[in-house]
């Protein structure tokens, strides 16, 4: 079974920075790696040991990006793959989706692809199903658990109004919800290996994807204006249904 997991580089959340045309500022920041893309990992590696096959841990992002990528190594990934080029700055999510398929069809594609359900910094929850998307393939997004039996996968989707669970044919698409698996830690061995294995790095010519249709220049939104949030409690109401019904109207 191939598996891919997306991760991504974020800012430490308590020092999110943006420059003039808002785009994250990421130098002199400290950068972990995205909660909800640690139980992604953890899922597919439980899935790999069980299951057999490979799993590639994948990230569009800066060259110092190869860090993390090395200590997703030293947890077990097998593969690690960076997409790097200054082509790709800026890129908003449908750019991002576009980045992470045209490497997904470089790579040969995936039988499983597992991603957070979020980024902490942007936090719009889009990229995975724009991937499955543009993929036409089944996504579950906001998953506590997945799991893959033969061919079907099944999971289970986290809603506002409850649980509910999914059955589908491979390949598939899922993205976790932060703190489901927790991420194992690095072996003796995992550490050893990370520290010299090749990490496949592609650019915008490698993907064959045209300068227009990624990055800045190929996302056709924009963060025009950004605040922190008020300070403090809203004043937030409890209404019982009727009472929504009646404000609603
Ligand atoms: P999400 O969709 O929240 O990420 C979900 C999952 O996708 C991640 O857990 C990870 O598994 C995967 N993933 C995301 N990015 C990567 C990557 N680079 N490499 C590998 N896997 C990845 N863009 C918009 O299009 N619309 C917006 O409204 C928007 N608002 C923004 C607001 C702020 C404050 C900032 C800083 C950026 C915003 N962006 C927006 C840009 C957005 O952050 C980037 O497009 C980013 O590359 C992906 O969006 P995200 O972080 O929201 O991803």
């Amino acid at each position: 079974m191939k598996i891919l997991v997306c991760i991504k580089q974020v800012p430490d959340t308590l020092e999110v920075k943006l420059s003039s045309n808002y785009t994250l500022q990421r130098d002199f920041v400290a950068q972990v790696i995205n909660p909800a893309d640690e139980s992604a990992l953890e899922l597919g590696l439980t899935l790999r040991d069980k299951l057999g096959g490979s799993l590639t841990v994948m990230t569009m992002g800066r060259p110092k990006a190869e860090g993390m990528l090395r200590e997703m190594l030293s947890r077990g990934a097998d593969e690690a793959v960076l997409l790097t080029d200054s082509a790709f700055a800026g890129a908003d999510t449908l750019a991002t989706a576009k980045t992470l398929v045209g490497a997904i069809h470089v790579l040969g594609g995936f039988d499983l692809i597992l991603m957070g359900r979020r980024a902490i910094d942007g936090e719009t929850g889009q990229v995975g199903p724009m991937v499955a998307s543009l993929l036409d393939i089944p996504c579950v997004a906001n998953a506590t658990k997945a799991n893959v039996a033969g061919s079907m996968l099944t999971a289970e989707q986290l809603t506002e109004a409850g649980t509910l669970s999914w059955r589908c044919e491979l390949p598939g698409l899922v993205t976790l919800c932060e703190w489901t698996y927790a991420l194992r830690l690095p072996s003796l061995s995992g550490l050893r290996r990370a520290k010299t294995q090749e990490i496949r790095r592609l650019t915008a010519g490698d993907l064959g994807l045209a300068p227009q249709g990624i990055g800045l220049a190929g996302s056709p939104t924009r963060v025009i204006h950004a605040e922190p949030r008020p300070v403090g409690v809203r004043d937030c109401k409890r209404l019982n249904l009727p009472q929504l019904l009646e404000v609603l109207q």
